[in-house]
């Protein structure tokens, strides 16, 4: 074949009708194939990626819920509002993308921010979560990450974990759900942003609002710094739900300020609404995490705020025995593989209760008063083949605690 009649041997064309005719060993394609062929394989992939999520179950809210509450107990304003925005994000991603209907209403995520001390089971929620969801999902510490070209992390290093969770399907981890931890460390420290430079603080929000408000971003595959001759992946974050979460410590006083404010202005409120004091955290709204240095930015691009409550005695005592994977039915579970029915008096979980609480470690301190209280039957045990039973009464607790150094843990 003379080289002007070389044609397409797709759709025919000659060479000189083409802008360009790539030749193979027999054959040649045109430019205007090859962007055909890029549009079929297109297709074909959103085909492929929304029949796999078709497969998936779309859990209502309710469902959700229900599945929360057998490992999170108590918190229903944080649980109800996460299987909600959960719901919703699902329902965003399913959602069938024609370019051609420009009418189409465009569902945004609302990406959360979980306000709540330490303990109270924030990252619970968001573990309880991810197990119960088919995309991936990693969890991502604030206080990790710093300004681009300081020591420690890039933000982008929060994506290279996703897609490794995705184990590097870019387009599984554009629809995954990333938990912040620890939101409230990278808030500003200054009301005044322009005196230092605030390593950990603003720059750091900006770099996440990025990520936050959907962008696409270059992402180092193995994480870390970024560093010029890294091979990138670009991930696009517009559809990847953002659950943050954080103590913010300090922040019911600037909840109370607004309050206050507020009730100067409409006084007649006061008496239909008593305010509860104890629990400031329930009227937690946007204006008071910009009070408390988070910018106004970064706020708008967490639409739902929610919190969660401080643990009372009864919520722990319910949080030792009650969850389908309780600290009491694991140690349960543990001495029965050792062929041994271990049984507790119902004093002994007031008791362990009242200790975390004395000890100021909430939630945190059940497991290890419980490892103090049991490592002895556990060491002693395996070995002694004559033991069926064992029953925890208090005195034996409180013999057991008093010989360990548990009181190292209380806290100040
Ligand atoms: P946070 O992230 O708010 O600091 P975590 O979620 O890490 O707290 O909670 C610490 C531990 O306390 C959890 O592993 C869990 O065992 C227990 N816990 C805390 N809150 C709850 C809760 N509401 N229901 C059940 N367990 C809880």
């Amino acid at each position: 074949m003379t080289k002007d009649s070389e044609k397409c041997s797709f759709c025919g064309r000659l060479k000189k009708d083409t802008n360009i005719l790539i030749t193979g060993l027999d054959a040649h394609i045109c430019d205007y194939c090859v962007t055909q062929a890029q549009t079929i394989i297109n297709e074909e992939f959103s085909t492929k990626s929304s029949e796999q999520l078709s497969g998936i179950e779309l859990l209502k809210p309710i469902e959700i819920k229900n599945y929360l509450d057998q490992y999170v107990i108590g918190q229903e304003e944080a649980k109800k509002v996460i299987s909600v925005a959960v719901y919703n994000h699902f329902k965003r991603i399913m959602q069938p993308v024609d370019p051609h209907n420009e009418d189409d209403v465009e569902i945004e995520k609302s990406n959360i921010i979980l306000v709540g001390e330490t303990g109270t089971g924030k990252t619970l929620l968001a573990r309880t979560i991810a197990k119960m969801l088919r995309v991936p999902f990693c969890i991502a510490d604030a206080t990790i990450l710093t300004e681009a070209g300081y020591v420690g992390e890039d933000v982008e290093s929060i994506l290279s974990r996703l897609l490794q969770v995705a184990d590097y399907n870019v387009g599984a981890a554009e629809r995954g759900i990333i938990f912040i931890d620890e939101i409230d460390k990278i808030a500003r420290k200054s009301d005044n942003p322009s005196i230092t430079r605030d390593v950990s603080g603003e720059g750091v929000q900006q770099a996440l609002l990025k990520l936050l408000e959907g962008s696409v971003v270059n992402v180092p595959p193995q994480g870390g710094r970024k560093h010029p001759e890294q091979k990138m992946i670009q991930i696009n974050t517009q559809n990847i739900l953002f659950i943050t979460g954080g103590a913010f410590d300090g922040i019911g006083l600037k909840i109370a300020s607004r309050l206050q404010t507020n009730i100067i202005g409409y006084s007649v409120d006061k008496k239909i609404n008593p305010i509860d004091k104890d629990n400031l955290l329930q009227y937690i709204s946007p204006p008071d995490l910009k009070s408390f240095g988070l910018i106004p930015e970064i706020v708008g691009r967490l639409p739902v705020v929610t919190y969660l409550n401080p643990l009372d005695k009864e919520t722990l005592k319910r949080i030792l025995i009650k969850p389908k994977n309780a600290i009491i039915k694991q140690f349960i579970k543990l001495f029965e593989m050792d062929n041994v029915t271990l049984t507790f008096d119902e004093s002994v979980y007031d008791y362990v209760v009242d200790k975390s609480i004395e000890f100021k470690l909430g939630a945190r301190g059940l497991r290890s008063i419980l490892e103090a209280i049991m490592t002895d039957a556990m060491f002693e045990l395996p070995s002694d083949k004559s033991i069926k039973k064992i029953n925890v009464t208090k005195s034996y607790a409180e013999k057991q605690l008093n010989k360990t150094n548990i009181s190292r843990l209380k806290v100040a």
